[in-house]
């Protein structure tokens, strides 16, 4: 025993936040007990219950204390209740500026398919898909340039032109450079292959990526690195999706990509995610679903996909790996054992259905 003891900044959100987090922060403390690890939660509110309170979804409270602390562990903000507020106060301002306050760079996105929920993945015969997708978190098109004009010119086709509007997908070196690092240690981390996915025959930026990566390459000689153009991956992910190991890109590329990978997975309530900044700061970890109000307090939610990202911010964010894979084994011994909320029930007669708790419950005894 150790007595190792982290901050943990608790964002639980709204809609199904405050019962997937709850069931997270159960197992955290469980796993925690057997490697002697204590945790200080210190709940903070952004999102829409923010707005309900404050007036704004991102208290300067709450971001302080984000940075503050030695991660972050969020559920999910947002609700229909909040989908008519002015956009400059509605709860999904709140990640955006937890992103861009605390310098959080990359995103991480594992695709893992647990051979248990096979038959809920749409693609078949997939082999052991475990994709790792690294996403630039701050920069590109979505932070880019943008402005809208009026026009009179004149199409060929003699069209009008009226309004224009444009985004800029820019990256400098430097921003390349550290995500791509981050990704090749991954890399070096797993099975040791890392793809580049970009639009080089196309984008004048993607050409930088290029080039930035082939530098870096021969620093990392155990990694194979290879290059695929984003409408080639799409396809591929479906077509060989097991071939895949880390994959770096973009972030409007990853936004897209990611959500395709997590697809193959089978169901939103399984897939975990991890936003990271440079080094020794603070990260941040949320399952990669919403609030899912249609099902808030029903005891429907899976609260699986938050577990795991409490096992990423323990391996990823606090160092502490055995307490994390402790974690994973337990989730796929609730699988094995055929506990399944209804999210991921395919009807087969060996699964046992269960709410939000029981799942969280066997979760707990599968810990020990
Ligand atoms: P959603 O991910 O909340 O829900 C999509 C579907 O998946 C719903 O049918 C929902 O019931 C189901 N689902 C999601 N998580 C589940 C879980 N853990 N267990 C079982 N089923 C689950 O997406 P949405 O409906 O488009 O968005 C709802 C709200 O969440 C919106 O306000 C949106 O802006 C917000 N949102 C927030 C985040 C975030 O906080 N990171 C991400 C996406 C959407």
């Amino acid at each position: 025993m150790s007595g190792r003891s982290y901050k943990i900044a608790v964002i639980k959100g709204d809609g199904i936040g405050p019962e997937i987090v709850g069931s997270a922060i159960e197992v955290l403390l469980k796993a925690g007990e057997k490697f002697g690890i204590s945790f200080e939660f210190n709940e903070l509110l952004a999102g829409g219950c923010a707005i309900d309170k404050y007036g704004l979804p991102l208290p300067e409270e709450t971001l302080a204390s984000c940075k503050a602390s030695d991660a972050v562990l969020l559920g999910a903000v947002g609700g229909p209740k909040w989908d008519t507020a002015d956009p400059s106060i509605r709860p999904e301002r709140a990640l955006l500026g937890l992103r861009s306050g605390m310098g959080l760079y990359s995103n991480l996105r594992p695709a893992l398919l647990f051979p248990q929920l096979a038959s809920a993945s749409p693609v078949k015969d997939t082999g052991a898909v475990d994709i790792l997708i690294v996403r630039e978190l701050t920069g590109g098109i979505y932070f880019g340039e943008n402005g809208s004009y009026k026009s009179d010119d004149i199409l060929a086709d003699g069209t009008v032109k009226g309004e224009v509007a444009y985004d800029t997908e820019a990256y400098s070196e430097g921003e390349i450079r550290r995500i791509v690092t981050q990704a090749f240690e991954y890399a070096r981390g797993r099975r040791k292959k890392l793809t580049l996915v970009d639009k080089a025959n196309v984008l004048r930026s993607s050409r930088l990526w290029r080039s930035v990566a082939k530098e870096i390459a021969p620093s990392y000689p155990d990694v194979a690195l290879d290059f695929l153009y984003v409408d080639n991956c799409a396809m591929q992910l479906i077509g060989r999706p097991a071939s895949f190991d880390v994959i770096v890109t973009s972030n409007m590329f990853g936004d897209i990509l990611s959500d395709e990978a997590g697809m193959i997975t089978g169901s939103i309530g399984m897939l975990p995610s991890a936003s990271m900044g440079a080094p020794g700061t603070p990260g941040m970890f949320e399952p990669i679903h919403g609030s899912a109000p249609d099902i808030a307090g029903t005891g429907k939610a899976n609260p699986l996909a938050t577990i795991l990202s409490a096992a990423m911010m323990l391996r990823w964010g606090l160092g502490e790996a055995e307490a994390a894979d402790l974690i994973e084994e337990a989730v796929r011994k609730t699988l094995d054992a055929g506990y399944r909320t209804p999210d991921i029930a395919s009807g087969d007669e060996s699964e046992i259905i269960v709410d939000t708790n029981k799942m969280t419950g066997s979760v707990l005894s599968a810990i020990g």
